[in-house]
C-alpha cells in the first residue's frame, strides 16, 4: 500500500476503534487507491485522503416510540452525511437490530464511490436504526417511522440529503417517513426516494437494484465470451434486491435454483417459482421455509450460509455484508462458478474476493454492481424536480445504459492501471477520480 494511504488507514483504525466493518471497507478502498495516489502526490499536500475518510458529519439521536400494548421503547437513530463533493448526500436507511455506527460508516463510505460511478450528481450518506421491523404491526411501524422522522427531518432536504430504503426499509416505511416529513416541513419535495408511484415515485425504482445487477453481470459476461442464457444461478436473500435480480436473470434465460432468508435456504432443481416467493415475502411476510408447503420437491436447509454449497454458474449474494467467506468462495470455485455479482453491500469478505480474483472468476463488486438502485433514485430526483414522469421503458432503458457504462468505466480503469479484469480496483479508482477532482477544486472544506 502507498505510504500516505497506509498512514491514513493506520490513523483511521487508531481513531475509530471497534468499527471493524468500516476498517474493512476503508482497507479495501485505500489499498486499491494506492495506484492512483502514487500518480498524484498533490493529494497528500491537501490532506485529501484524511478528509475523504472522515464524514462531513454524523447525526445520532434517540427514537422513543410506543408499541400496541402501550410499552415505551427507545432505539438509536443515525444519519451519516459522508461526502457532498459531487452532490447532495444520498444513501439508504437501514432498520435492523445489527445497525451500529461501524456498519453505517462502511455503507456511507462505499456509497461515495458508488454514487460517483453512476455518473449522476449525488454525494454519499447512509443512516438507519437498530429497530427491528420484524413481527411489528403496521401501526407500530408507522409510529416508529414518525418518531424517527421527527428528528431526522431537520437534517435532510431535496438539495441537502435525500435518503432512500435499504434492509428493513421498503415501500411501506418510505411512505410513513415521507408522510411525516411533509407534515413537519410543510413542503412537498423529493426528499426521499423509493416513494410510491401515486405520490411522486419513479417507475422501475422497486426493481432497479436487482435489474441493474443483472444488466452489469450480463455485460461483464458478454465482454468475456460468456452468456447469461442457460446458466444456473444461486441468489442469497429474498428481499428487494434478490427478488428483482431473480426476475431479470430469469427473463434473460437463466435458471435460479436457490434463494434464502436469514434462517435458511431453499433449493429447487426445477427452478424457483418467483411469484410464490413474492407472495410469501412481500405479501404474507413469511419465512422462506414455507416454500416447501407448495413445492414438496424443493429442499429447505436451516442456516443461510451453506447456500453457497449449491453448484452454480453465477452467484449473486443479495442479502447482507460478509455473508460469503473464503470457504464458500473455494466451494463455489470448485463447483465451476463463472461469475459473481454483489447485489448486497460488501457481502463477500476480503479473503473471499481474493480467492475469486486469483481463480479468474469474473467478480463484480457491489459498489458497481448494485449501483442501479441509487442511479434510479437519482432519476427519481430528476423527475421530482421537473415534476414530470417517465415511462417504465424510458427509466429501464436509462438504467440499463447506466449499468453498461459503469461496467465499461470500471473495466477501462482496471486496464489503465495494469490490472485487467480486476473490477474491484477498477470500481474504486473510477469512483474516486471524480470525487477527488471535485474535492481538489473546492478547497479545504
Ligand atoms: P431487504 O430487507 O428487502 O432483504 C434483505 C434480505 O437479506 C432478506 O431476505 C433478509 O432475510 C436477508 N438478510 C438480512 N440480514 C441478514 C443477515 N444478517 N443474515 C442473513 N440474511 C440476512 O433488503 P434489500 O434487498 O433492500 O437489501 C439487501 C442488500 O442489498 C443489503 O446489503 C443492501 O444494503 C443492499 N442494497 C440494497 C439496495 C436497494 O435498492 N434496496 C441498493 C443497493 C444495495 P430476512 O427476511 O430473514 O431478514
Amino acid at each position: 500500500m502507498n505510504s500516505y494511504a497506509k498512514r491514513v488507514l493506520d490513523e483511521l483504525i487508531r481513531k475509530n476503534p471497534n468499527e471493524p466493518e468500516f476498517h474493512q471497507a476503508a482497507t479495501e478502498i485505500l489499498e486499491s487507491l494506492s495506484l492512483v495516489i502514487d500518480r498524484h502526490p498533490e493529494y497528500e499536500k491537501v490532506g485529501l485522503l484524511e478528509r475523504l475518510v472522515e464524514p462531513d458529519r454524523i447525526i445520532m439521536f434517540r427514537v422513543p416510540w410506543v408499541d400496541d400494548e402501550g410499552n415505551v421503547h427507545v432505539n438509536k437513530g443515525y444519519r451519516v452525511q459522508f461526502n457532498s463533493a459531487i452532490g447532495p448526500y444520498k444513501g439508504g436507511l437501514r432498520f435492523h437490530p445489527s445497525v451500529n455506527l461501524s456498519i453505517l460508516k462502511f455503507l456511507g463510505f462505499e456509497q461515495i464511490f458508488k454514487n460517483s460511478l453512476t455518473g449522476l450528481p449525488i454525494g454519499g450518506g447512509k443512516g438507519g436504526s437498530d429497530f427491528d421491523p420484524k413481527g411489528k404491526s403496521d401501526n407500530e411501524i408507522m409510529r416508529f417511522c414518525q418518531a424517527f422522522m421527527s428528528e431526522m427531518f431537520r437534517h435532510i432536504g431535496a438539495n441537502t440529503d435525500v435518503p432512500a430504503g435499504d434492509i428493513g426499509v421498503g415501500g411501506r416505511e418510505i411512505g410513513y417517513l415521507f408522510g411525516y416529513y411533509k407534515k413537519l416541513a410543510n413542503e412537498y419535495t423529493g426528499v426521499l426516494t423509493g416513494r410510491g408511484i401515486v405520490y411522486g415515485g419513479s417507475l422501475v425504482r422497486t426493481e432497479a437494484t436487482g435489474y441493474g445487477l443483472v444488466y452489469l453481470v450480463d455485460e461483464m459476461m458478454r465482454c468475456n465470451g460468456h452468456s447469461v442464457k442457460g446458466k444456473k444461478v444461486v441468489i442469497s436473500g429474498s428481499g428487494n434486491v434478490a427478488i428483482y435480480a431473480n426476475q431479470k436473470i430469469t427473463a434473460l434465460g437463466a435458471k435460479v435454483v436457490a434463494m434464502s432468508d436469514s434462517n435458511g435456504y431453499i433449493y429447487h432443481e426445477k427452478g424457483i417459482d418467483l411469484e410464490y416467493i413474492k407472495q410469501l415475502k412481500e405479501v404474507e411476510r413469511k419465512r422462506i421455509k414455507e416454500y416447501t408447503v407448495k413445492y414438496p420437491d424443493a429442499v429447505y436447509t436451516e442456516g443461510c450460509k451453506n447456500i453457497w454449497n449449491v453448484p452454480c454458474d453465477i452467484a449473486l449474494p443479495c442479502a447482507t455484508q460478509n455473508e460469503l467467506d473464503d470457504n464458500a468462495a473455494r466451494t463455489l470455485i470448485a463447483n465451476g462458478v463463472i461469475a459473481v455479482g454483489e447485489g448486497a453491500n460488501m457481502p463477500t469478505t476480503m479473503a473471499a474476493t481474493d480467492e475469486f480474483l486469483k481463480a479468474g472468476v469474473l467478480f463484480a463488486p457491489g459498489k458497481a454492481a448494485n449501483a442501479g438502485g441509487v442511479a434510479t433514485s437519482a432519476l427519481e430526483m430528476a423527475q421530482s424536480s421537473q415534476r414530470i414522469y417517465w415511462s417504465f421503458e424510458e427509466v429501464d432503458s436509462r438504467l440499463r445504459n447506466i449499468m453498461v457504462e459503469i461496467f465499461h468505466n470500471i473495466d477501462k480503469a482496471a486496464k489503465e492501471y495494469g490490472m485487467p479484469n480486476n473490477f474491484v480496483i477498477g470500481a474504486n479508482i473510477a469512483g474516486f477520480e471524480k470525487v477527488s477532482q471535485a474535492m481538489l477544486r473546492q478547497g479545504i472544506v
